[in-house]
């Protein structure tokens, strides 16, 4: 465990639970840039660069190994500007490794070695017993963030104590926020991933949805049915994005609004652009903005991230964006 930085026990804290993986990107047998990301991890460091100013802690919780790749993952992390007494150092594991390789064409393809990344076992490996950091810290928080992605990369047992982590939070009054980012490949069967999207729903106070995964999910072609049923998901809080088409929120008990995207004339990259989506989302509203509000906060970021390269743009990218 690691301690980036000392913060106030007053201060409101907010954890961020999955994987950030090594990420080799170039012409494959030819120069790779080496370099790391992950869905959660996006989330965390906008949502952390958006609420500096507010003094919330940031803490991402995951598993590394105890190598050297690992040690430098978390020294950069904590240059984020990310607590992470509650990542856990598990050893001889590794991190997962993906490449992203641009053909002749320009076209990009991934290729994922994490079947066996450390994150996965964050809840078992030698822990059955006693609590991991991020469930030993729990009744500090006053949100927790997870994905699809979190959900897919852990075995059964590991997901089950995430969903007991989850309903503890909300027992508690806590926000537990559900990001639906659905890759089929991470999971055995389609059967596996409704039914726990249908739990991580149920358990959830906001949900933040991007529209063409929870299409691929229920295998629903029609965007407008599966629009009404997102809508309709059991969250208090629902957001549903679409690319660039207007962003849909919807607060219990009163009728769902539109909020207009950013225009962007050139889109250069869309990576992470749900991902900054959330952190800009969550940091507006948990500073106290309104839902609208937020999501325009959203969307400006979002619209910004989808003009540079890379997952996590340079911090003078987002000037004129943090308050
Ligand atoms: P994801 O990245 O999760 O697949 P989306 O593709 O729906 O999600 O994009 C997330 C957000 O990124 C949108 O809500 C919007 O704010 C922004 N965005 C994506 N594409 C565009 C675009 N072409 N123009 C403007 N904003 C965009």
């Amino acid at each position: 465990m690691v301690n980036s930085m000392l913060t106030p026990a007053s201060t409101p804290h907010v954890a961020l639970f999955g994987e950030c993986m090594l990420e080799l990107q170039g012409q494959a047998f030819g120069t790779l840039h080496q370099g790391y990301g992950g869905d959660t991890f996006n989330t965390a460091v906008y949502l952390a660069r958006c609420s500096a100013a507010a003094g919330r802690a940031v803490h991402y919780a995951t598993a590394l190994g105890d190598d050297a790749l690992s040690s430098g993952l978390l020294a950069r992390w904590a240059e984020e500007g990310l607590q992470l007494d509650l990542v856990r150092r598990l050893p001889g594991r590794m991190p997962g490794l993906y490449m992203i390789d641009t053909d002749e064409r320009g076209e990009r393809h991934f290729s994922y070695w994490r079947d066996s990344a450390a994150a996965r076992s964050y809840f078992d490996a030698g822990c059955e017993a006693r609590p991991t950091p991020l469930e030993a810290a729990a009744e500090t928080l006053e949100l927790l963030y997870v994905s699809g992605i979190s959900l897919a990369i852990l075995p059964a047992a590991g997901r089950e104590r995430l969903f007991a982590l989850m309903q503890g939070l909300r027992t508690r009054g806590a926000q537990v926020v559900f990001d639906n980012n659905f890759r089929p490949r991470l999971w055995p069967d389609i059967a596996q991933a409704r039914q726990a999207y249908t739990r991580a729903y149920a358990l959830a106070s906001t949900a933040l949805v991007t529209l063409d995964d929870e299409q691929a999910l229920w295998a629903q072609p029609d965007a407008s049915r599966q629009l009404a049923q997102c809508l309709g998901l059991p969250p208090a809080e629902v957001v549903v994005k679409r690319g660039a088409a207007p962003t849909w929120v919807r607060l219990a008990g009163e009728t769902a609004f539109q909020v207009p995207t950013e225009a962007v004339a050139q889109v250069v990259d869309t990576t992470a652009a749900g991902d900054s989506f959330a952190g800009a989302y969550l940091a507006a509203r948990l500073q106290g903005a309104s839902a609208a509000d937020a999501a325009r906060a959203g969307n400006r970021l979002a619209a910004r991230v989808v003009q540079h390269r890379g997952a996590i743009i340079p911090m003078a990218a987002m000037a004129g964006l943090l308050p």
